[in-house]
């Protein structure tokens, strides 16, 4: 972060201290602790200048070249930008880079192509799927016809017999692949053989595993799917948003449905963010940053099961994976609470057939896309494996509470999540 950018959360700049305090306190809990949740991560100190920048004052309703208002000539240049280089990345035929969100994303494919009452065909929420893949407290359950297919509760991987069995039985106009917890390689091949077999269009939603699959670390979702979506701020690593990508046929059903169908404006400061991350997406040191976050996860998982813990399909292939605790004694919400008490940030997850209800489960899910980014490796990874046992094994021992907490502490200090962080801190040591 240079310092020039560090000013913005200044006084000099006369911003409210409520509000600075809250930014202020914020870095520092970013800073102090260990991010293990599997979707969140640090963007780079050019994302977040480019996000902070004047193209939040600019209005510019439509796409490139075809706006509804005057003075787009800049804004036109960092989407067509932005476009070309999400084309480039996944080798996609069509995008759209305008989506506030993932979850905006996967509507404005439903918007685009079906009709209320129509039947689709998602993974279920507690078997690793997504919120917007149907599930009843979402408008993709609520408008549409939602089914749903699973893992295999003895292996954990997708049972692509069921989805195939589901598809025939219920005909859905779309199927959805794609998750928030599933660390297994997808199928996306496998998926477009099912979707052909009823004649279903086939969507793949990315929004985990973006930035291995242009590290071709994941197989590619194109050309087997019809519409991809993904957000842009998970393991891609770029600003909180969405893009929806798809086969050419559907390109003008897919921009009009996510603009005028779902959203106005479009917002061009985060759409110019999202050039610059797929900039940085392009660039060879981000094939290495993929790398070690799997890597990383390998190394944690093998670590986490020397240290007695079970791990759902035993294992990895990407950037995550969930702690089985039915062999433990703490549920998944006891345990990401004692964890976040020592500073060790993870979600609680469902386990396939989770005996708990869901808002206390029999997991966590832990990723290390954000550790990763801030220059962690194996031996980080070993010494976590050994703070997340301790902890867990010793809910109530005030020394071990101490000790796990200086350890992290340590390790924090280490490894900053932006280079001037010190001098960032002094610099706002007044709150
Ligand atoms: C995170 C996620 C989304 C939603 O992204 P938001 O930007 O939070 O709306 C959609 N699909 C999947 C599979 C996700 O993991």
């Amino acid at each position: 972060m240079s310092t020039k950018n560090m000013n913005k959360f200044d006084n000099s700049l006369k911003i409210d201290p409520l509000v600075a305090k809250a930014l202020n306190l914020e870095l520092l809990r970013q800073q102090n602790s260990i991010e293990l949740i599997a979707s969140e991560n640090f963007v780079s100190p050019s994302v977040l200048a480019v996000q902070g920048s004047v193209l939040t004052n600019k209005y510019a309703e439509g796409l490139p070249s075809k706006r509804y208002y005057g003075g787009c000539e800049y804004v036109d240049m960092v989407e067509k930008v932005a476009i070309d280089r999400l084309k480039e990345l996944f080798n996609a035929p069509h995008a759209n880079v305008q989506p506030h969100s993932g979850a905006s994303a996967n509507l404005a494919v439903y918007y685009a192509m079906l009709e209320p009452g129509d039947n689709i065909l998602g993974m279920a929420l507690d078997q690793g799927g997504h919120l917007t893949h149907g599930s009843k407290v979402n408008v993709s359950g609520h408008w549409f016809n939602s089914h749903f297919y699973g893992v295999n509760p003895h292996t954990g991987l997708i049972d692509y017999e069921q989805v195939l069995q589901k598809a025939k039985e219920v005909k859905p106009k779309i199927i959805i692949a794609g998750a928030s917890n599933y660390p297994r390689f997808i199928d996306f091949e496998k998926f477009r053989h099912i979707a052909n077999e009823v004649n279903a269009y086939l969507m793949a939603d990315i929004a985990h595993i973006a930035g291995l699959v242009i590290a071709k670390l994941h197989p590619s979702p194109f050309p087997y799917a019809h519409f991809v979506t993904s957000t842009t701020h998970k393991t891609l690593r770029g600003p909180r948003g969405g893009v929806v990508m798809c086969q050419e046929e559907f390109a003008a059903k897919i921009d009009k449905a996510v603009f005028p169908g779902l959203q106005g404006g479009p917002l061009m400061h985060v759409i110019a963010a999202k050039a610059q991350a797929f900039y940085e997406a392009s660039q060879p040191k981000f094939i290495e940053y993929q790398k070690q976050i799997v890597l990383n996860s390998q190394f944690l998982a093998k670590a986490l099961i020397k240290n007695g813990f079970n791990i759902v399909s035993g294992g990895t292939d990407n950037h995550l994976m969930t702690i089985d605790l039915r062999n433990t004694t703490v549920t998944g919400k006891v345990a990401s609470e004692a964890l976040e008490s020592v500073n060790i940030t993870v979600n609680k997850n469902a386990v396939p057939n989770d005996p708990q209800k869901p808002f206390v489960t029999s997991g966590i899910r832990i990723g290390t896309p954000a550790v990763t980014t801030r220059g962690m490796m194996e031996d980080e990874m070993q010494i976590i494996a050994n703070l997340i046992k301790d902890k867990l094994n010793n809910l109530n021992d005030e020394t071990i509470h101490n000790k796990i907490l200086a350890k992290v502490k340590e390790l924090t200090t280490s490894f900053p999540i932006y280079e001037n962080i010190y001098e960032y801190n002094q610099m706002i040591s007044k709150y």
